[in-house]
């Protein structure tokens, strides 16, 4: 008997939904853990509160004497609710959230005088062990310690009783360690650049905020069943499993009514996320069985992204007490959707306005069109660095599998807003009459708030798509930390916006032209050479595979491949140029990812060797001893007619040998590659003969062993089957 995954089964069958309190208000409760501003007007003396709210304003220092009284009125507010350690919560470059947890409790090196301390330079800086955290040979290089700073533009919070305080991790000379610091810079970049741009149309603006809304996609697997899987355990996704009879054919799980296990899981995670000020607005199914997601209302950038890697961490944290494990990896399951984290962006002035918002009046249009303009160029420039911003090993599953967007990146605008890109490439070359100024005026630029009745014009098969007031680039992996493709878009779209404002600034300049005119002579020179970006078609088709062929667009399937381009010569210009990151740190990056896709397939590879050799192998060897025994006693009985009689059974022990002996040699050799690869030097090569070399073992070994699930006895296969995993609710 396969006692584990029955036992599993029988556990996971049995479970009853985990009452959970319903809160009455969540406006009440909401951000009570967070010290917010309203706690911060409470706890902290004006002159304190004042320094933080200059620092997250304007990005002034806060002086050590202050940092003292802040670190006080934290701690006296914390301490009021039951706290009793603190953390540097930040996030370093393994994908996960790191913390290391001291006590408030202090006492006099005698041991007399125990009090609760927590002061400036506790709340300011401090040190984790560095060394354990990736850092792609910059400390090799700087033989430099890392430590970790306050970020006052993300509030403090409290998890447990624990004070989290969000930080940025960085080397001693400086290079940025964690995700956090090269966001927090591409911010600041795209604020310089797009407040000069946005003051052409209105003076007033000082300060431009990107804002991002995630959607997380995610599945929940009961955690009996989750554990009786090894794959799932030690890699997040099946690497075997016949797909299920029923899959999502009936489309039945999109937006269906949620199971109560479910429902009381993403109350009780959504009760969690008020109280640590996560805006959390919708829940529902997605379409595959057992996936759901979860968006919350867009925030500053910096803060969403905060938001969205804690969230990870709180929905594993509540799944816990729903016994559920949540999978955020973008393929689980084999022949079922997969999950993305869509990523809607845009721009917001300090003077509370959409800058890729249209409008109602011709100026504020011309603004939108600017900016929308300059944002797709940013893409068209920048595209293989767009896709090198989205790549992993676990998304390489899912770009292109035919229900995600494909590895080549391209902008879907609409039907009305292709149009009117189509009029502006008409207007005249230099300065414009006034006739056809009134005329782009009234017919075209006028014409743009009908944009908003097509923003139901969606093309879901796109990877970076324009959807009414906001960019949504899709093509984000679900267990992506959003700070890398956030980092990657902003400076991207900063520089464009300052090249734009010199091209303009320039036409005003030397050819004596308004300052309408120049803007539209540029904005029509993008529209012209940006074409081969835009695609209005179906991204899965392979007719579109060849079109962007056709057009030049890169089209990257692995991520060995799609990371090349962080360490182009353009692109290294460009973060230097942008003050973003400089050569070393980004060559560091690129370095860490590689070695984290080296070790993902590496230890998916040990995983499916082991699983193959100890569960399917053996099982399969059990049934067909039963099969032989079979036909020993119809032979038996039967004598010479055993032949005929046995005939399936005899066909059955043979096919079994088959791919047993196939599992077995296609594990030999995937060990041996695995050797080579291990032995290359460079992290370059290593990581191609992953890709290239181990990687297509992985769907041989499978196709051999689900044809063995489909062959051997249910009652003592080992591991748990997709119809339970997907099934089970
Ligand atoms: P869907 O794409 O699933 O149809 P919506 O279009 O309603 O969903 O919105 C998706 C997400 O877009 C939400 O999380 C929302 O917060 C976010 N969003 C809306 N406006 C903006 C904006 N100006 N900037 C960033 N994100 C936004
Ligand atoms: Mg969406």
């Amino acid at each position: 008997m396969s006692t584990f995954r029955f036992q599993a089964l029988k556990e996971a069958s049995s479970r009853k939904p985990v009452a959970v309190e319903e809160l009455d208000k969540k406006s009440l409760i909401f951000g009570s853990n967070v010290f917010n501003d309203k706690a911060m007007r409470q706890f902290l003396t004006s002159e304190a509160y004042q320094a933080v709210k200059n620092a997250v304003q304007h990005g002034t220092k806060i002086d050590r004497r202050l940092a003292d009284y802040i670190a006080l009125g934290m701690k006296e507010w914390a301490l009021s609710k039951g706290v009793t350690h603190y953390t540097h919560w930040f996030q370093p470059l393994t994908g996960t959230t790191a913390e290391k947890h001291d006590a408030f409790f202090e006492t006099s090196f005698d041991g007399s005088d125990p009090v609760e301390k927590f002061g400036g330079s506790q709340l300011v800086q401090q040190e984790p062990d560095a060394s354990s955290f990736p850092n792609g040979g910059i400390r090799n290089t700087f033989e430099a310690r890392g430590y970790t700073a306050w970020d006052p533009t993300s509030p403090a919070f409290i998890f447990g009783t624990t004070l989290c305080i969000p930080t940025v991790f960085i080397s001693y000379t400086g290079e940025a360690l964690d995700y956090k610091t090269p966001l927090l810079r591409a911010l600041h970049a795209i604020d310089q650049a797009a407040t000069d741009v946005a003051r052409y149309f209105d003076k007033n603006v000082k300060k431009v905020t990107p804002t991002l809304g995630w959607e997380q996609e995610y599945f929940l697997v009961d955690s009996a069943l989750a554990a009786s899987r090894p794959d799932i355990l030690a890699t997040g996704r099946t690497l075997l499993g016949h797909t299920s009879a029923k899959g999502q054919q009936l489309e039945d799980h999109y937006f269906g009514s949620i199971p109560t296990r479910v429902l009381n899981y993403m109350r009780d995670l959504e009760n969690e996320c008020m109280l640590l000020g996560i805006p959390v607005k919708t829940r529902h199914n997605e379409v595959a069985p057992n996936q759901f997601e979860l968006a919350p209302i867009f925030e500053e950038t910096n803060l969403a992204v905060d938001h969205n890697s804690l969230l990870m961490d709180v929905m594993q944290k509540v799944a816990e007490r729903h016994y559920f494990k949540v999978l955020f990896h973008e393929k689980p399951f084999k022949g079922v959707n997969g999950s993305g984290k869509h990523n809607n962006w845009s721009l917001a002035t300090d003077t509370g306005v959409n800058l890729l918002s249209p409008s109602k009046t011709p100026m504020s249009n011309l603004q939108f069109l600017t900016f929308f303009i300059n944002t797709i160029k940013a893409v068209y420039n920048n595209e293989e660095l767009v896709r090198a911003s989205i790549a992993s090993a676990s998304n390489d599953h899912r770009l292109g599998a035919n229900e995600a967007p494909p590895a080549i990146i391209s902008v879907f605008i609409g039907q009305q807003l292709t149009k009117v890109l189509e009029e502006l490439e008409g207007v005249s070359k230099g300065k414009l009459s006034p006739e056809e100024k009134t005329d782009l005026k009234l017919n075209v630029v006028g014409k743009l708030p009908d944009v908003f009745l097509d923003n139901t014009d969606r093309n879901r098969t796109s990877p970076f798509a324009f959807t009414g007031n906001k960019f949504e680039f899709r093509a984000v992996g679900s267990s992506a930390n959003c700070a890398n493709s956030m980092t990657i878009l902003n400076t991207i779209v900063a520089k464009q916006l300052k090249d734009f404002k010199i091209e303009v600034d320039n036409l005003i300049e030397t050819k004596d032209m308004k300052k309408d005119d120049a803007i539209f002579n540029v904005l029509r020179e993008y529209i012209k050479q940006f074409k081969t970006i835009l695609f209005e078609g179906d991204g899965y088709s392979e007719a579109w595979e060849q079109e962007a062929a056709k057009r030049g667009l890169s089209n990257h399937k692995t991520t060995p491949k799609a990371l090349k381009a962080k360490v182009s010569k353009q692109a290294l210009a460009l973060f230097e140029e942008m003050g973003v990151m400089n050569h070393v740190e980004m060559e560091a990056r690129y370095e860490i990812e590689l070695e984290e896709y080296v070790k993902k397939i590496q230890i998916e590879g040990r995983v499916l060797g082991d699983i193959a050799r100890n569960h399917v192998i053996p099982t399969a060897i059990r049934y067909q001893n039963t099969l032989i025994e079979n036909v020993k006693g119809l032979k038996e009985i039967f004598g010479k007619e055993f032949e005929t009689i046995g005939r399936e059974q005899i066909g059955l022990i043979k096919e079994i040998s088959e791919h047993i002996a196939a599992i077995n040699a296609k594990v030999e050799e995937m060990t041996e590659e695995r050797k080579n690869a291990n032995e290359l030097l460079e992290i370059e090569k290593q990581a191609e003969a992953y890709c290239e070399k181990v990687k297509p073992y992985f769907d041989v070994i499978r196709y051999h062993s689900d044809k063995l699930e489909l062959l051997v006895d249910n009652e003592i296969w080992t591991l748990t089957k997709y119809r339970e995993l997907l099934f089970t609710k």
